[in-house]
């Protein structure tokens, strides 16, 4: 079956799918994107994604596309012409094409729209996830605005390569303060001996994870105690817990930090349990 993509107005076959060349995606990378989990062919937590794009664009100035209800329906068709039950939905949007010049070009220039969607091996995941993952720690390089979900991602891909190599899957970064930040593309947490998960205020250092945020709604409904504070990766090396969240992951345990095994070197019953709970917190549409 061909894949399809979404790209400003039309629907294409993933192979003839093109962006111009002068996009400032591109060229600059100047655009935002959002990442949405797709469960029984419906969109997890779209509002909450739709939310954070808009304050993306804000923050950058670039104009909304379209109406955020019409990219629903754009986002949903994309889902259904791939014919994805489980899987992900990626939308990205960027200020444009206009000539190479750094500066914003003219406010007639609209934002462009590509919108694609995968399927993902639903039982490889539920494996990776009742094996865990291994995570190594890297230095903080990125700019401070990681609270923009910018295509900026070269950080990323270098922490995520360098984690690959040392056999890892995630690559957790690590500030001139020593207190961890976050993922290469998750949130990172830890649960300590007392049962007490602990995560960074979403107030500097990371991005505002959706995953993150229903999970938090997921704890206080289970009344497991939350404590939003940074930690340091020796702290982190001698949790009882510790896993990741994002879109793609949801709840993934991570069973070893730089070599070290975190707890008994399986995943946790904390982890574990907020995986199987996450869905009936979220919202499908
Ligand atoms: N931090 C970073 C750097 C990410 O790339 C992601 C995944 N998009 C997250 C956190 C998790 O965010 P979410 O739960 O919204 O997928």
């Amino acid at each position: 079956m061909s894949r399809i993509a979404y790209v400003n107005g039309r629907y294409r076959n993933l192979r003839d799918a093109c962006v111009n060349v002068e996009d400032r995606g591109y060229q600059f990378a100047d655009g935002v994107y959002e990442v949405c989990e797709v469960r029984g062919r419906k969109l997890v937590d779209f509002p909450r994604h739709m939310a954070r794009l808009q304050r993306s664009l804000r923050e950058l100035r670039i104009a909304e596309p379209m109406p955020l209800s019409a990219l629903g329906i754009v986002m949903r068709e994309v889902v259904r012409r791939n014919r994805v039950i489980y899987g992900l939905v990626y939308l990205q949007v960027t200020r444009g094409v206009a000539r190479r010049d750094h500066a914003f070009p003219p406010t007639t220039v609209k934002p462009s729209i590509v919108v694609t969607a995968r399927p993902l091996n639903y039982a490889k995941n539920q494996q990776t996830a009742a094996n865990g993952i291994k995570v190594v720690t890297v230095p903080e390089n990125r700019w401070p605005r990681v609270d923009i979900k910018s295509v900026s991602l070269l950080p990323n891909v270098l922490a995520k390569q360098e984690a690959r190599e040392k056999g890892a899957y995630e690559a957790w970064y690590v500030g001139s303060d020593g207190f961890i930040t976050e993922g290469a593309s998750s949130n990172a947490w830890i649960v300590t001996k007392d049962g007490r998960v602990v995560t960074r205020s979403a107030e500097s250092g990371i991005l505002a994870g959706i995953t993150r945020a229903v999970l938090m709604e997921v704890m206080e409904a289970l009344q497991i105690r939350l404590e939003e504070r940074p930690f340091t990766p020796a702290e982190a090396r001698e949790a009882a817990e510790a896993f990741v969240t994002s879109a793609s992951q949801i709840v993934m345990p991570v069973v070893a930090i730089d070599g070290q095994i975190v707890g008994n070197g399986r995943p946790g019953a904390v982890a574990r349990r907020l995986r199987e709970e996450f869905h009936r917190f979220s919202a499908f549409s």
